[in-house]
């Protein structure tokens, strides 16, 4: 083991096998990685679904580096500055009329926690406050902190902390097995899907429900795409009861899924809304939460002039320097027209991923966008191929990421079809050789 590793605790990862045989990345250009020894590893899915333009991008490496000698830090509790302004407002204006208040924060997770936050303030400012209960799906990811590891769905993730997480109901998840293969959303299911929603509300009383919190599509857990109709149907569920939809695109945001954000690929509106990752291309930490300018609204008016209207906040809350690659990164999204430029790649992912059907470890395979899936049939125990298979891909000279047994991509918006079929290319070397 390299010395260097010996302190390091890494994050989601077995760290005694992840110590026997460490992979470490020393640089990354463009769309790929380089190994300790300069192996080029290509990046099929953007660092982790953050480097919509690829790496190394100059123009936000430079707005760092001039904001930190400009100015380095300030708190934003009872201070601003204007680069933080500019990310709000930018932000805003990438998302459906009205979504247009922005709260700044330093990770998904964190995004996460704000939201659910939010709706309980809101609710309470409306003399509504015992809707405390929050409704989230079975293989749902929404972070790791305390209250996004509540509305988890994973298992693994949740268990062993479920003595000190806040009361979630989980809806059905969206996979149903008449579904398998299908491209964009599938067909079957949407609206009794979305009728489970009706059955929680029926179990618990909406009067006692906050919000439901859904991943338009669920992302690391294996890219589930909502079936037609299915989040038409929970909009019109939390409407009907007064309920707050918060959609979780802290994967689907940022073009991923075609549009810029998920909740206009769908046509579905939601009253809040979390993002980070792509939000600085990946070059700074940080997430965001749009809320519904008249959600924002209610809860200042609940307070007095003087009082501060919501107790929540980070240190590093729209820190100058993440500001300053968000305004860059968002910059080159719109200079490079980055959003349409992997809508009209979208053909050409499907196509190449829908090829590997073929095979015989294949047992689904699912995308929409620039996001995709291939779940293999379970060897040794059910979710154990998918790590083996994504160390050998890198072996192979591809990165990509694995959850359970589904490899998932989310290759950058910069993509050529070149990269992709490179990516195709290794992937079919790897899962030929399996049975
Ligand atoms: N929500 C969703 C939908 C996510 O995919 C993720 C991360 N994969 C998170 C929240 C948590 O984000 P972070 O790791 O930045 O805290």
């Amino acid at each position: 083991m390299p010395a260097t590793l010996e302190h390091y605790w890494l994050p989601f990862t077995p760290n005694r096998d992840f110590k026997r045989e460490p992979r470490v990345f020393s640089r990354a250009a463009g769309l790929y990685y380089y190994d300790t020894a300069g192996r080029p590893i290509l990046d099929a899915v953007s660092g982790l679904f953050a480097t919509a333009a690829g790496h190394g991008r100059e123009e936000i490496a430079r707005a760092v580096y001039e904001q930190l000698l400009e100015l380095d830090f300030t708190s934003s509790f009872y201070r601003a500055h204007p680069l933080a302004f500019e990310a709000a407002s930018r932000v805003a204006g990438l998302l459906p009329a009205g979504l247009d208040r922005v709260f700044l924060v330093n990770s998904g997770s964190e995004a996460v926690d704000t939201a659910i936050k939010i709706a309980l303030a809101w609710h309470r400012a409306r003399g509504d406050g015992q809707r405390k209960l929050l409704i989230s799906r079975e293989r749902a990811y929404h972070g790791v902190n305390l209250g996004g590891t509540a509305l988890g769905g994973l298992i693994n993730n949740r268990r062993a902390f479920a003595g000190v997480l806040p009361a979630v109901a989980h809806l059905r998840h969206t996979w149903r097995a008449d579904n398998i293969f299908s491209r964009g959303q599938p067909e079957a299911g949407g609206e009794e899907l979305a009728h489970d929603l009706q059955r929680l509300i029926d179990l618990h009383g909406a009067e006692n429900i906050a919000a439901v919190f859904i991943e338009p599509v669920a992302g690391s857990t294996g890219v589930l795409v909502p079936p037609k109709g299915y989040l038409e149907r929970v909009r019109a569920i939390c409407d009907q009861h007064g309920l707050l939809l918060v959609f979780d695109e802290v994967i689907c945001g940022f073009g991923r899924t075609g549009k810029a954000f998920a909740a206009q690929t769908f046509g579905v509106r939601p009253d809040i809304l979390t993002m980070a990752k792509a939000i600085t291309n990946g070059a700074q930490p940080m997430g965001a939460v749009a809320v519904d300018r008249r959600i924002h609204d209610d809860i200042l008016a609940a307070a007095p002039d003087e009082a501060i209207e919501f107790f929540h906040g980070y240190t590093w809350s729209g820190h100058p320097a993440a500001c300053a690659a968000s305004v860059a990164a968002l910059d080159l999204y719109a200079y490079e027209d980055l959003f349409a430029r992997g809508e009209a790649l979208a053909p050409h992912f499907a196509e190449g991923l829908h090829a590997f059907a073929d095979l015989p470890a294949v047992a689904d395979i699912r995308s929409i966008g620039l996001l995709g899936a291939i779940e293999l049939k379970p060897a040794g125990g059910p979710g154990k191929r998918g790590y083996a298979v994504q160390k050998a891909l890198f072996d192979a000279g591809l990165h990509i990421k694995s959850t359970g047994d589904a490899l998932i991509f989310a290759p950058a918006l910069v993509s050529g079809q070149a990269h992709l079929d490179e990516a195709f290319s290794i992937l079919r070397r790897v899962l030929s050789a399996l049975r």
